[in-house]
């Protein structure tokens, strides 16, 4: 390594390197088509209310049908979307699909749809959405966009604005992965979020670390005093389950209820919904 060739030594063509920067560019390159080729896919995990144990709605996860790599996941191509700028045309797609899904569905039941930074810096954002809804026909009330602090970070101004513009309209903005940042609890007064989405690390740890859950606790208790909804990310046992409506946090998302699903199988499970995909009392 070049570290242990000591200062000043640079191998800066060594063969992995050079293989990882290819493999990049070709991810580049068969990303910019992706859209065009029709190889994203939406899947769709329910978001549940376990006071009326009912699905109040879904969060729409883009997947990459590549033809070599097979299915891949956002976390290995929207990053590379965000520095590339693809993010823009890409999650524009992803508006586009998601509203049109969701026009499908019954009235009550909304879609929340993961926003980057980037896109909402575009001066275009605003009107991407109102676009959206407008050619799907589906209300504005029926959809949430999905924010993270990183959002609000920079650029903050111009935003914020477009953040403010669009609720206007009537659609909601929740706060994703909340407690994972630096300062998520003073975005809280700079914006009038709709609903929290506490990060699935304080469930994960919620059986085992009592410091996990009085974190977790202190952010339903913080949310329910600011009118805000509070949603637990990332339910995957019974035991977590209990915990979480202890904490009387009422909306959940996760493995325990459901994992992401092809759009083609959303009909079957709202109307299977009676039967058996809540499993709690
Ligand atoms: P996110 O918005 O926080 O979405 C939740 C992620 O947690 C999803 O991963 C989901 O499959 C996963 N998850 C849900 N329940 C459980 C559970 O019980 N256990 C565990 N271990 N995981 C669970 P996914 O689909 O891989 O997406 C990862 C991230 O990629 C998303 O995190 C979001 O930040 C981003 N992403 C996905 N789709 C889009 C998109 O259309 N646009 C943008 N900008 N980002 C997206
Ligand atoms: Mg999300
Ligand atoms: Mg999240
Ligand atoms: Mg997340």
């Amino acid at each position: 390594h070049a570290k242990a060739e000591g200062a000043g030594t640079c191998r800066c063509f060594e063969p992995e390197m050079d293989e990882s920067a290819r493999q990049r560019r070709s991810l580049e390159r068969d990303l910019a088509e992706a859209v065009a080729l029709g190889q994203l896919e939406l899947h769709y995990q329910p978001l549940v209310d376990l006071e009326r144990d009912r699905i109040k709605g879904f969060e729409a996860l883009v997947r990459w049908r590549h033809p070599e790599r097979g299915l891949v996941s956002p976390a290995a191509f929207i990053p590379v979307a965000e520095e590339t700028g693809l993010i823009v045309p890409l999650g524009a797609w992803v508006l586009q699909q998601a509203c049109r899904d969701a026009a499908d569905w019954p009235d009550g039941i909304s879609v929340a749809v993961n926003v980057s930074p980037l896109q909402l810096r575009n001066r275009d954002f605003a009107g991407t959405v109102l676009g959206a809804l407008a050619a799907s026909g589906l209300a504005a009330g029926r959809l949430e966009l999905e924010i993270t602090e990183s959002v609000l970070l920079d650029d903050t101004a111009t935003s914020l604005e477009t953040l403010h513009q669009l609720r206007r309209t009537g659609l909601r903005i929740s706060m994703d992965d909340f407690g994972t940042g630096y300062s998520s609890i003073s975005y809280l007064r700079r914006f009038p979020f709709d609903k929290i989405k506490i990060d699935r690390s304080f469930v994960r740890d919620a059986a085992t670390s009592p410091d996990a859950r009085a974190i977790m606790r202190a952010i339903i208790i913080l949310g329910t005093s600011l009118g805000i909804a509070t949603l637990v990310e990332g339910i995957e046992t019974e035991e977590q389950l209990a915990i979480v409506r202890a904490e009387g946090c009422r909306e959940m998302q996760g493995f325990l209820f459901s994992p992401p699903r092809p759009v083609a199988e959303i009909a079957a499970m709202l109307a299977g919904v009676p039967a058996g995909l809540l499993r709690a009392a």
